[in-house]
């Protein structure tokens, strides 16, 4: 199927899910858009989306700027990725968000790489809330400590959280894994009232996540169609 008509199916359901979850706050659709070309973006832009998540820096940075080059200004960028701590600078030069802040040393260069004539880098911290070790993300228990550290930095703005579920059908397992997230972003947005936002479901558990309370989905297979090199 087409983009367009992929992204109006994936809208269409995320309406659906709130009316039968009964959500009353908004959820974005976030595009996940990494190993997937250029003209796709395009595709999806023309179709009314402008968020877009992407994972790899190089690859990322080179879509940016041939949007830019392009004169197209209004898409905002989500750095969904892992970041290694040397390679932090062009993700702060270019993105709006990065979302998958793990450790206070990606807080810090984030926040010394961020130019100062741009806004603050919105940012989320990632939480490992299916605790398998080669997953990316801090503990439950380290995200306080990180939310002060996030909080402190004059050209970071503590944005919110974002988890990645057990790649699993089990309801209760996904069910348990969202709601601890959902549980953690209530108690700290108490404290740091610049947390807004809640980033978790994905094609396939985008339901269950939207059920414990997320305000953004990463939606990437959906839209753009299986990727042909792993993540
Ligand atoms: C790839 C990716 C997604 C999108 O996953 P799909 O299952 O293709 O929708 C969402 N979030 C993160 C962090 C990703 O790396």
């Amino acid at each position: 199927m087409a983009i367009a008509d992929n992204i109006s199916s994936v809208l269409e359901d995320i309406r659906e899910c709130r009316i039968r979850h009964g959500v009353e706050h908004p959820v974005d659709l976030l595009a996940v858009s990494k190993t997937k070309p250029y003209e796709d973006v395009m595709a999806a832009y023309e179709a009314g989306q402008r968020l877009f998540g992407e994972s790899y820096a190089q690859e990322a940075c080179a879509k940016i700027d041939t949007c830019r080059r392009d004169g197209i200004r209004d898409i905002t960028w989500f750095f969904i990725g892992p970041l290694q701590s040397n390679k932090t600078r062009p993700v702060a030069e270019r993105f709006d968000w990065v979302m998958s802040c793990d450790r206070e040393k990606i807080l810090r260069r984030l926040n010394e790489q961020r130019p100062a004539m741009m806004r603050p880098l919105n940012v989320c911290l990632q939480v490992n809330i299916s605790g398998e070790e080669q997953k990316s993300g801090a503990a439950l228990s380290e995200a306080a400590d990180l939310a002060a550290v996030a909080a402190g930095l004059p050209h970071l703005c503590l944005r919110g959280l974002m988890g990645i579920a057990l790649d699993t059908r089990d309801q209760e397992i996904l069910q348990n894994e969202f709601s601890a997230l959902a549980d953690l972003f209530r108690q700290l947005r108490q404290r740091y009232p610049s947390m807004d936002t809640l980033s978790m479901g994905m094609t396939a558990d985008m339901e269950a996540a939207i059920a414990a309370g997320s305000t953004q989905v990463r939606i990437g297979t959906r839209i753009f169609g299986a990727r042909s090199r792993p993540d």
